[in-house]
């Protein structure tokens, strides 16, 4: 099931080129009252939403993709834990380009461990993403992100998929810089999530799947999820030792070789196998 957020807080059930408008379904949802749940509460009931997603599909409207504004698939996440330098590759092209890594030596991420990027950083495919240091290198990061949907804590790695409810394209963008990834990546726009997520099902392996971004056309980045040094499997069970995942929560497992800057005026085009691509403008933000 391919899931969107769009327009005015709707839901659709992507298909193909359109998608099934079915934000009816969301009446379904407890009402809560202050304080509210750190929580996503869509995905906290997926699955109790999904036979009504299904049943409502049967009439929905039927939307065409191509006018649809995306908003990010998750819309309260609690937390984005995030994993630094996970693929060999862009440890190799990090160590080579000390614009990369700001002149400072790599820690491994075995080392340094994870990190977390603000919630108000993100925002859907349609958005864009916006420039301040015009002045600094700003490089797109493409990750496959994965959508906990139930707690997780002390899980092991054996069974830790079965924590993951969804996936979507993430790209985690970058001011590159001495300040600590948590300030460089959490500016506003830096974390695009989208353009819907897929579910867990319709997935099936998240360890071998393609990742492909171009810039204006030109290819930048290309790689496999099967060369993730630590595996999302191995990420979740470490993460969970620390802070308890809950539904909604968002994980980005890292960028592969190829990351480069972008300038206001161009068109990130990012994609994942069997979820799908997205098309991010770059603009510098209006002062
Ligand atoms: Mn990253």
């Amino acid at each position: 099931m391919k899931l969107c957020r769009f327009n005015d807080n709707r839901l659709g059930l992507v298909e193909g080129d359109h998608l099934l408008d079915v934000t009816s379904v969301l009446d379904a949802l407890p009402a809560y009252k202050y304080p509210l749940p750190r929580t996503d509460q869509l995905i906290e009931n997926l699955d109790m939403l999904r036979p009504k997603i299904l049943e409502a599909a049967k009439t929905a409207k039927k939307v065409p993709l191509a006018g649809v504004t995306f908003l990010p698939p998750v819309a309260n996440p609690g937390k984005v834990v995030a994993a630094p330098v996970n693929y060999q590759a862009h440890y190799d092209e990090a160590e080579f380009d000390p614009e990369i890594r700001h002149g400072k030596e790599i820690v491994k991420i075995q080392t340094i461990g994870l990190f977390l990027k603000a919630t108000s950083s993100i925002v859907g495919a349609s958005h864009g993403v916006e420039l301040v240091h015009l002045d600094r290198r700003n490089d797109h990061e493409i990750e496959l992100v994965a959508i906990i949907g139930k707690p997780a804590r002390n899980v092991k790695k054996e069974n830790a998929l079965d924590y993951v409810a969804s996936y979507c394209i993430g790209l985690d963008m970058t001011v590159r810089g001495a300040e600590e990834r948590s300030m460089r990546k959490s500016i506003d726009t830096f974390t695009v999530l989208g353009p819907w997520m897929v579910t867990a099902d319709e997935i099936g392996d998240p360890h071998d799947l393609d990742l492909v971004l171009t810039v204006n056309g030109q290819p930048r980045q290309s790689n496999n999820t099967k060369n993730l040094i630590i595996k999302l499997r191995e990420l979740i069970e470490w993460a969970s030792i620390y802070y308890t995942l809950q539904p909604g929560d968002v994980f980005m497992t890292g960028t592969p070789d190829g990351v480069g800057p972008v300038v206001p005026g161009d068109v990130i085009d990012a994609r994942i196998d069997r979820i799908g691509s997205m098309q991010v403008k770059v603009r510098a933000r209006k002062v």
